[in-house]
């Protein structure tokens, strides 16, 4: 089934979006989705447009608020499929603690950042992922804050996929995407994906200079959360492919004492006028 609409991306030729938007079409496709199935909710920022090039269910929220509402879908219909996008600035910045709060939470839903190191939308400025000493007119100086680790802060708040790609590596980060979507519990895959007319460090060429896949590392196991730690402390980060999967721990929805097994949107609530009296009544 298609996921392509008709809607032309306003994104820079060469921005790295392109090939995480397609990504994204690939996989639904691949694990057998069809467009009714699949809602792809997204923050603001240049990242955040995705959710309207995606024949699917699209809602594009506010700055940092795709967590919640891509969480609230969810639990309103466990029948949908549910990808939350964005950005670094918007997912590791005003959106952290929804970022923080849903994996540790392990709702069933796969997140796909699009990490530039820069904010894009409003023309260059400094993000959470720049490195120390990276210059823009936010920072001329160059910035003198610590850049965040979102791999290594997965795991350290307990996350069951974490995992992170190249944008230009599409078979690769279609693999990954197909992964989260199956993972029982919230998949967070990092992307680095070049902002072509701001960011003039963090490269193409800069990536395939300092990236290593995690299949080159010999005996890697990405069940082994000490290991996966370790490995990304010695490469700064910097490593693409299946970084840590927890298949044990029980999702979110799994855990709920009574969850109904109709999702939300399609119980029989029995709500007549008695019933939503009285329901009011004991919040009164
Ligand atoms: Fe992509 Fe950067 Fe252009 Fe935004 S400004 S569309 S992130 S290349």
């Amino acid at each position: 089934k298609d996921f392509r609409n008709d809607v032309k991306p306003n994104w820079c030729p060469g921005c790295g979006d392109f090939s995480v938007q397609a990504a994204m079409q690939r996989a639904a496709a691949n694990v057998g989705l069809v467009p009714e199935n699949l809602a792809v909710i997204s923050g603001i920022g240049c990242s955040g447009r995705i959710s309207g090039y995606i024949n699917a269910y699209g809602f594009h929220g506010i700055h940092g608020r795709s967590l919640p509402i891509a969480q609230g879908v969810k639990m309103a219909n466990r029948d949908l499929t549910v990808i939350a996008s964005g950005g670094d600035g918007d997912g590791y910045a005003i959106g952290m603690a929804h970022t923080v709060h849903a994996i540790r939470r392990n709702i069933d839903i796969t997140y796909v950042v699009m990490d530039n190191q820069i904010y894009g939308l409003t023309k260059g400025q400094t993000s959470p992922r720049s490195a120390v000493g990276f210059k823009t007119k936010s920072t001329p100086m160059g910035s003198i804050e610590q850049a965040i680790s979102p791999m290594e802060l997965a795991l350290t708040v307990g996350a069951t996929f974490v995992a992170q790609s190249f944008s230009t590596d599409l078979k690769d980060l279609t693999a990954l995407i197909e992964a989260g979507i199956k993972h029982k519990g919230f998949s967070l895959i990092n992307v680095f994906s070049p902002c072509v007319t701001y960011n003039k460090v963090n490269t193409y060429d800069w990536f395939k200079e300092n990236l290593t896949k995690l299949s080159d590392i010999e005996g890697y196991d990405a069940s082994n959360r000490e290991m996966a730690m370790q490995t990304l402390m010695k490469h700064n980060g910097l490593v693409t492919g299946l970084i840590y999967q927890n298949t044990e721990r029980q999702s979110y929805q799994e855990l709920i004492h009574g969850y109904s097994e109709a999702p939300l949107t399609k119980a029989d609530l029995n709500l007549d006028q008695a019933h939503f009296d009285k329901l009011v009544a004991e919040f009164m």
